[in-house]
């Protein structure tokens, strides 16, 4: 096989990443956008040893799992790896890949494996609720907003996500009038000239609360028209149903980063508000904040009831971010202590428990590796139930350690990463505990991310 040349194949089995996973010749094809059961014609377009990448020229016989993307810019875009699939297929699709690295890295028997259905969306659009869209101009000179084409930095025009807000075109198209309007030029990476970067806008779903914040390349929103540039763009925006915050953020550096450092607040509180159950977080532009509010409800009620709590528990909530977790814990244990590395996240984390009067949550800023051990040595803390919802590598071999020589009677692990989740079970299981429930939550719909939510308990010699 050449560069270039087309060739016909069934699509047999997908990647981890979403590609379809086709066969000719004992040689194997990676074809993004293709889905199990169909049949493709495709191109080759990079080739190693034993496998290869092929482009998708024309789908010669559909699979039955096959849709048509909703998404017109599906493809260019990205973002999506899995439209062309029906929600049903990608759910499986999920549920397979979490079982599959359980059994292959885990070494966990399937009969091991208890796997309560994945946890779907009922309507698997509209979900997130924070969006960032850069700014460029198009090859007619207009002004664009969108997303940036997968691994490049050209960007998509689309102010409408069909995953953001309905929202997000309207303000997009407010935006763009106030730069035209002020003469307020979009950023130009290459040149590292002009001012608008990215906006961020963000929705509370449960308050219907919205806010703006403008990333700039400079100290000052005003443009070569003269005119008091924030004032006006304050005056448009707020005619957004729902508008509460209004900001910009300084960012002249020259970086991939899309916020800086330095918010600048010109109208409402410098934050929204939004529940998750009945717990109120406040949420301001560099906050993390889960994307999928009606998700992370179904994923957090699920770790609740795994934690099993009766009121009398001590629980430790390692990787707390803005203590999401940990303050939904705190409405059925007795003392909750979480533990983050972001100083800033702990700062949200200790307002948002004051905000809601939980006075039985104490937070450390820290590594959870670090601050558990020294918890456990010097003042000899004790844990009934330690949740732990570590980034996409897992949890260190330290803090792991520690939290067997502590031996809590549950530990709930949520994970985004099925890989090295099902790595450090295989670590807790040979050190006494037991996998007895795992649950698949879809956060992302539309993308190849899954979260899972897994409890253990522990057995100690009893297993062995
Ligand atoms: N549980 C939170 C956030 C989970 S994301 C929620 O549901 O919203 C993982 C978090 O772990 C991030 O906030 C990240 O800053 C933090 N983190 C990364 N490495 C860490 C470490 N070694 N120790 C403690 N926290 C860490």
């Amino acid at each position: 096989m050449e560069k270039n040349q087309e060739f016909t194949v069934v699509i047999e089995d997908m990647s981890e990443d979403g590609a379809g996973v086709g066969k000719l010749d004992g040689y194997i094809w990676f074809i993004k956008d293709t889905v199990i059961g169909d049949v493709v014609r495709a191109k080759a377009m990079k080739m190693k040893k034993s496998y290869g990448f092929a482009r998708l020229m024309e789908v010669l016989e559909p699979s039955g799992s096959r849709v048509e993307a909703a998404c017109p810019v599906a493809r260019r875009c990205g973002g999506c790896q899995l439209q062309s699939m029906s929600y049903e297929e990608q759910l499986q699709f999920k549920e397979r890949k979490v079982l599959n690295n359980l059994m292959r890295i885990g070494r966990f028997g399937r009969e091991e494996i208890n796997m309560l259905p994945i946890m779907g969306m009922e309507h698997p659009w509209r979900y997130r609720n924070k969006a960032q869209f850069p700014f460029g101009r198009d090859k007619n000179g207009k002004i664009i907003a969108g997303f940036y084409a997968g691994r490049t930095h050209d960007i998509i025009e689309n102010d409408d996500c069909l995953l953001g807000v309905e929202e997000n075109q309207e303000i997009l198209g407010i935006i763009k009038r106030f730069m035209e309007e002020q003469g307020v030029e979009p950023y130009d990476e290459t040149g590292h000239k002009g001012l608008v970067r990215h906006a961020l806008i963000r929705k509370g779903f449960k308050t219907g609360e919205i806010m703006v914040c403008l990333v700039i390349n400079g100290r000052k929103l005003s443009g070569k028209n003269a005119g008091t540039g924030e004032e006006r763009l304050v005056e448009m925006l707020r005619q957004v149903k729902g508008m509460t915050s209004i900001s910009y953020s300084i960012n002249t550096e020259q970086t991939n980063v899309i916020m800086g450092k330095e918010i600048v607040n010109l109208y409402g509180p410098g934050y929204i508000r939004d529940y998750i159950g009945d717990v109120q977080y406040q949420i301001s532009p560099l906050s993390f904040y889960q994307v999928n509010p009606v998700q992370t409800e179904k994923l957090y009620k699920t770790a609740l009831e795994y934690a099993n709590l009766s009121g009398n528990e001590t629980v430790w909530d390692l990787y707390c971010g803005i203590g999401t977790i940990s303050l939904f814990l705190a409405q059925k244990a007795k003392q909750v202590y979480g533990v983050e590395i972001v100083p800033q996240a702990i700062e949200d984390a200790r307002r948002n428990a004051a905000v809601n009067g939980m006075d039985h949550v104490e937070f450390f800023v820290g590594k959870a590796e670090e601050v558990l051990p020294q918890q456990y040595e010097k003042n000899q803390i004790h844990a009934d139930v330690i949740v732990v919802d570590p980034p996409r590598k897992g949890c260190d071999t330290v803090c792991l350690d520690t939290i067997l020589k502590m031996q809590p009677e549950r530990v709930v692990y949520v994970s985004c990463d099925s890989a090295t989740l099902a790595r450090d079970l295989r670590y807790l299981a040979d050190g006494g505990y037991e996998v007895e429930k795992v649950r698949c939550c879809d956060m992302f719909p539309g993308t190849v991310h899954c979260e899972v939510v897994v409890n253990m308990t522990y057995c100690g010699d009893k297993k062995k």
